[in-house]
């Protein structure tokens, strides 16, 4: 495999109206191997001393790569405006299209935008905490075309709603579903805790590296298909299964990671905090008929702490923690059940730092790194790691 593409430079001042405020991409106006280059020296920097940082695996194609589209819905004097919020405030920057997100679902929620004046929806005033429509989030599937839009109100009533779902699936009949999401808070966190089918099933499929998947709204999936399933392939080459294994993916969300593994090893249990992916991992399993993938709803550290109480043991696990990192309950009780294997895939390069530096003093050695980007024109950076038990 090709690994640092080269490709033209679609960055570009002049293509991106918002960059001045917006801030979202840090490294738009430096041309993308540039911007490959300079991850690659950070990753080399920040995880060099660990073992050799193989070379980044960039996108040929850097645009457009977003599946999952969030904007968030504000009032100016001209009408209702939707967009990001400027960099360190609350003020919306207006954006109609943007060169990392995906284009249907950046016309879906300009459609919402102009269908809301003849609908009489209000758009929601931090300020005031008056007015109904706070977001719209749009999730589309590379590979089944599904697309879902989540409206994320501050009550749960919508005027018209059947209505509106026609109106707008009208003028996107490839929209598969629709869901209110009810977020009566006044908080930063985008989505509140319930959701209400308003249009087709709550979910949408798709699939990655040949096994289906079903998402709901509430579950994480990684927003970069195209890099994702390189990911995957990487992660699942440094879990070198051979179909005798015991595999654990910790921190599994609807159970990508877990059912790619399934047909390679002898069973698969993931863990993960968030109960409706965890609903979608079952769900996921029976699907691919994967009778050796079991998924448990719990803390991942307070599972694996119970796991190496219980004398349990695992031959590899796959560990994606949250930007934050894992924490010590879980990192010393890996260490306890003894994988031989542990890959290690993070979104956050300084915590999957700290966290090898826990796992190479207690018993771990560093196979491979390998950065992969899956955010072009962000300063964001993916890294999937290889670690073997010393002595095995
Ligand atoms: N491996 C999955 C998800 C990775 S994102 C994929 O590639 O799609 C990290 C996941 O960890 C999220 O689904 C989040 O809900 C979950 N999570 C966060 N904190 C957790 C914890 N303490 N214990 C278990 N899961 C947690």
């Amino acid at each position: 495999m090709k690994t640092v593409r080269k490709a033209g430079n679609p960055t570009a001042k002049k293509g991106c109206p918002y960059m001045k405020k917006c801030g979202g991409c840090q490294y738009i106006d430096i041309p993308y191997e540039k911007q490959l280059q300079q991850k690659q020296a950070e990753m080399k920097k920040l995880l060099g001393k660990y073992g050799k940082v193989e070379p980044i695996i960039g996108m040929e194609e850097p645009k457009h790569y977003r599946h999952k589209v969030h904007a968030v819905f504000g009032y100016e004097k001209g009408g209702p405006v939707s967009g990001i919020y400027e960099e360190k405030s609350h003020r919306i920057v207006k954006i109609d299209r943007c060169m990392i997100e995906h284009e249907k679902a950046d016309e879906i929620i300009l459609s919402v935008r102009n269908l809301l004046k003849s609908f009489k929806i209000r758009t929601y005033d931090e300020k005031t905490d008056m007015g109904l429509l706070k977001h719209v989030v749009v999730r589309v599937s590379k590979m089944t075309g599904q697309i879902m839009v989540i409206l994320v109100l501050r009550s749960p009533i919508l005027p018209s709603k059947n209505n509106f779902a026609k109106a707008l699936t009208k003028l996107h009949p490839e929209i598969s579903t629709i869901v209110i999401n009810v977020n009566e808070k006044r908080t930063t966190m985008v989505l509140g805790k319930r959701d209400i089918v308003l249009y087709g099933k709550g979910y949408i499929e798709d699939s990655l590296c040949g096994v289906q998947f079903r998402l709901s709204p509430q579950s994480f999936y990684q927003v970069n298909p195209v890099q994702t399933e390189i990911l995957y392939a990487k992660a699942m080459e440094m879990a070198r299964l051979t179909g005798k294994e015991t595999v654990i993916d910790a921190y599994c969300g609807i159970g990508t990671i877990a059912l790619v593994a399934a047909g390679k090893a002898a069973k698969v249990v993931g863990v993960e905090l968030n109960k409706e992916a965890v609903r979608d991992a079952k769900e996921n399993a029976k699907r691919n008929r994967a009778s050796n993938a079991f998924f448990v709803c719990q803390d991942a550290g307070k599972w694996m702490v119970e796991m190496a109480q219980r004398g349990e043991s695992a031959d590899v696990v796959f560990m994606d923690p949250p930007r934050s990192g894992s924490d010590e309950a879980f990192l010393s009780s890996v260490c306890k059940l003894a994988p031989s294997r542990i890959v290690y895939i993070s979104c956050g390069p300084d915590t999957l730092a700290r966290d090898l530096e826990y796992l190479t003093k207690n018993g771990y050695r560093v196979e491979k790194i390998q950065p992969v980007d899956m955010f072009p024109m962000t300063a964001h950076c993916e890294v999937v790691v290889g670690l073997k038990k010393t002595g095995c």
